[in-house]
């Protein structure tokens, strides 16, 4: 309550009181029995009944009354009032103010009010406000009486809130938010300090407008008073949004809007801005370096990322003139794998005297303004090349003390487009990216070498392929012949050294195969056959080979069957062949005394499958525990002299083993030196539920029963001819030679054939090809014509082909002589 407010109520409660002492004094001169009356009594009574303190004082300033509650303040008694108390005791300061404020009450209703500092009777000093009125009898003044209040609460709010208030002003100015307190309608009352500096407005500037009208850009004028509607339905909105400055500038900030809120009544609203552009920034740049980083390292080509970072920059700088740089150090010149540019054109520059090159120099970021462009170019630190622009900005691409390059923005219009700021930001960038692209380039490198090696793998494997293929025909053309000297009766002197030549050439043989095999193996390229063959026969052959060479050496040689394995089985029989012969022929070269048992059991059967495990063991030399491991890789032996000894290349058994492998099985060894060993192997093969297709082949012991008949031999290998065609004349064949798919085809038309013995590989028309024109011919007898193909060994890629062609059979390269009569008899018509 304001101090008039307060004198009017006083004014109003004395007009009461005079009028209460008016009807107190008729009463009294009613109840007095002499006529008299004593004002002071009635006065005294009515004030010891008010809530407040009451005084009475006379002319001289003595205080002559006070109601109990004014003696209790002050700490006097009626004791103390009956001695006298002046006022001067009570406003020691201020007694002489008080009476001349007394003596200026002249009228009746007149009122003085004042705030004086009293003093109690324990000394301690209190603020009053008195408001005191003259008494009058008669028109004359008889002394004044008033009413005190104690301020000291008052005086306490009332510093407390200055305290409050000072704090408030200080918090709001110094905040490093900018505040603007608007009505509820946005007309501005106050703004504080930040709020001048972000929006550049004064304080004047602001005053009495509408916040809208000043700081929010034309194009969110909508969402503002959204943002308004918000705040005041929920009291807060917080927002991130962009307002502009006095000068049209955009800010980003981050608004809180808040509405205060007093007697359930919306009187004004508050509205916070932060200034968030520099978040904004470093955000950005976090994510134009996350994306570029991730564009480098993601399996794009080189030439695809600078596009992104050119898409990336883009989101902070304009960059229609822009370009990246690569250095080379060697040739001293600059590559520009991107370059945008408005008005110039180019791919390469030598490194001199640009301004580029200038930067490579010094390693030097630069922000170059038009100005500073000619003071180097007068200096001739750079000769400048292309249109001149207004204004250069590049920073090197470093990667540790490197520089890879050098990254340019320019603008050829206004040389404020990039700050130093800007400078900062670009080189922090550029710094990012020389890794990226340093990565990038690394990993590229590394893929090229990968992509070299793998290269260089092909071209080892293909030169293997083809140089065993290439030693496989001329061998073939030995054991042909050696096979044809055999077969002459030679002489005694002469048998010895053709079976030497015959055994070398087998070994030779074997070696090129396990070669061409291995590279196979390991290139994927080995497909396994699935056919059915019996398993009882395919050992009898084994024992019939191996128990010959076996006593040779005077061991002994023994196969044990289970009685429960299969006899029908379907696999692949030349890889079991090769296995089992490679095992073999190890335990042969490796024992000397005692023998050779090969075991073959079922582990278990389901589905038409058989598990079986085949294993050879010998009572040789053995193999240190420490080599186990080692012996199934290739070209390993279990020790250095093995080849001195016993020759071999270290192939067999990693042959074996990966052959196993490939159809899901596996192999171990148990061995001790002098002890003997076991080699240990499981395959599964399917079982064949029909009986026996393959008819047992009886071993021609005699050849006879081809006299007469005509074959046709489709072979352009001179020797391997004449070996062939040895063998058949000497069985009374009729033989005509063509020496490739063409002159057979040609041969055909002219002369009636009863078998065709088939090449595979020859000039102008390869086997495979004359066996599909063959087979369509029109004329039944050309089509239906027996063909045996003629195979290089363990060409197992051709088989899928000769499956496809439907040839009657094949004999595998260099034959045996028994081989090829059986083949020939049982097809030929
Ligand atoms: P190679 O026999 O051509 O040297 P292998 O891969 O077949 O190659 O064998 C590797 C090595 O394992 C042999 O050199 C030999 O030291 C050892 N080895 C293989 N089989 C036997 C065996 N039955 N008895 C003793 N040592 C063997």
């Amino acid at each position: 309550m304001d101090d008039k407010a307060r004198i009017d109520e006083l004014q109003e409660a004395n007009n009461k009181l005079e009028k209460e002492l008016e009807v107190f004094r008729i009463k009294a001169q009613e109840k007095t029995p002499d006529g008299s009356y004593k004002p002071g009594d009635v006065f005294e009574k009515v004030a010891e009944m008010l809530p407040e303190m009451i005084y009475e004082a006379d002319l001289s300033g003595n205080i002559i009354y006070g109601n109990q509650r004014g003696l209790d303040f002050f700490g006097y008694s009626k004791h103390d009032l009956a001695r006298g108390i002046n006022i001067s005791e009570l406003f020691p300061d201020s007694y002489q103010e008080m009476i001349s404020n007394l003596k200026a009450l002249t009228h009746p209703g007149q009122t003085s009010s004042n705030e004086y500092l009293a003093k109690k009777k324990d000394g301690t000093a209190v603020p009053i406000l008195t408001h005191s009125f003259a008494s009058f009898i008669e028109d004359k003044i008889v002394g004044y009486r008033g009413v005190v209040t104690d301020l000291s609460k008052q005086k306490e709010y009332e510093t407390q809130i200055k305290r409050e208030k000072a704090f408030l002003e200080h918090l709001y100015n110094y905040t490093p938010a900018a505040i603007a307190i608007t009505s509820s309608s946005g007309i501005i009352s106050m703004v504080n300090r930040e709020f001048t500096t972000l929006f550049g407005f004064t304080v004047e500037e602001s005053i009495n407008k509408n916040i809208n009208d000043l700081v929010v850009p034309d194009d969110l004028k909508e969402e503002a008073v959204l943002i308004d509607r918000l705040a005041a339905i929920n009291n807060k909105e917080v927002r991130q949004t962009v307002r502009k400055d006095k000068y049209g500038n955009k800010i980003h900030v981050s608004l809180i809007a808040t509405s205060i809120v007093i007697n359930n009544e919306n009187v004004a609203h508050l509205c916070i801005y932060r200034d968030i552009t520099s978040e904004r920034k470093n955000l950005l740049l976090q994510e134009i370096l996350y994306n570029i980083s991730s564009a480098a390292l993601k399996q794009y080509d080189i030439k695809e990322i600078y596009p992104i970072i050119v898409h990336e920059l883009n989101k902070i700088w304009d960059t229609n003139n822009f370009f990246i740089a690569l250095y080379d150090k060697a040739s001293e010149t600059l590559s520009l794998p991107f370059f945008a540019d408005e008005k110039d054109n180019f791919y390469e520059i030598p490194t001199k005297k640009t301004i580029t090159g200038w930067v490579i120099n010094n390693n030097k970021s630069v922000l170059l303004k038009e100005n500073d462009l000619k003071i180097l170019e007068e200096s001739g630190d750079i000769d400048l090349v292309g249109t001149p622009c207004k204004v250069w900005m590049g920073v090197p691409l470093k990667v540790e003390n490197n520089i890879i390059g050098v990254m340019c923005l320019q603008d050829y219009n206004d040389e404020n487009k990039f700050l130093q700021d800007d400078l900062y930001v670009l080189d922090f960038i550029a710094n990012q990216i020389a890794i990226a692209l340093q990565r990038r380039m690394m990993l590229d490198n590394l893929i090229t070498a990968r992509q070299k090696a793998e290269e260089a793998a092909q071209s080892k494997q293909l030169f293997m392929s083809t140089m065993s293929h290439e030693i496989r025909t001329p061998l073939n053309e030995v054991i042909g012949i050696t096979n044809l000297l055999l077969q002459g009766n030679p002489r005694e002197d002469q048998m010895d050294f053709i079976k030497t030549l015959k055994f070398s050439g087998n070994h030779l043989l074997t070696l090129v195969n396990d070669v061409l095999d291995y590279n196979k193996m390991e290139s994927g390229k080995l497909v396994f056959e699935q056919t059915q063959f019996n398993l009882s026969d395919f050992l009898e052959e084994i024992l019939r080979s191996y128990s010959f060479r076996s006593k040779a050496k005077h061991l002994s040689f023994e196969i044990k069957k289970g009685s429960d394995i299969p006899n029908e089985v379907i696999g692949d029989p030349i890889r079991l062949n090769q296995i089992l012969s490679n095992l073999l022929s190890n335990a042969l070269k490796f024992t000397n005394k005692g023998g050779i048992t090969v075991t073959v059991k079922e582990l278990n059967r389901s589905n038409n499958q058989s598990k079986m495990e085949f294993s050879v063991s010998d009572t040789g030399i053995g193999i240190i525990k420490d080599k186990h491991f080692l012996i199934f890789e290739s070209f390993t032996q279990a020790s250095p002299d093995t080849t001195r000894h016993f020759g071999g290349t270290g192939l067999g058994l990693a042959i074996c083993k990966k052959l196993i492998e490939l159809q899901g099985g596996s192999i171990t060894v148990e061995s001790e030196p002098d002890k003997g060993s076991t080699f240990r192997f499981i395959l599964t093969f399917g079982i064949s539920v029909k009986g026996s297709q393959v008819q047992k082949t009886e071993v021609t012991e005699n050849f006879s029963g081809l006299e007469g008949k005509k074959v046709l031999v489709a072979e352009d290998n001179k020797i391997n001819f004449f070996v062939a065609n040895k063998f058949l004349s000497g069985w009374g064949i009729i033989v005509t030679q063509a020496e490739n798919g063409q002159i057979a085809l040609n041969e055909l038309e002219k002369k009636e054939f009863d078998l065709i013995l088939m090449d595979l590989h020859m000039p102008v028309m390869d086997g495979l090809e004359a066996t599909r024109i063959i087979r369509k011919s029109e004329n039944q007898k050309i089509r239906d014509i027996p063909i045996v193909a003629l195979t290089a060994a363990i060409m197992s890629e051709n088989h899928d082909k000769i499956d496809d062609l439907n040839i009657n059979d094949y004999v595998l390269k260099p034959f045996k002589p028994h081989d090829l009569f059986d083949r020939i008899k049982k097809h030929i018509r």
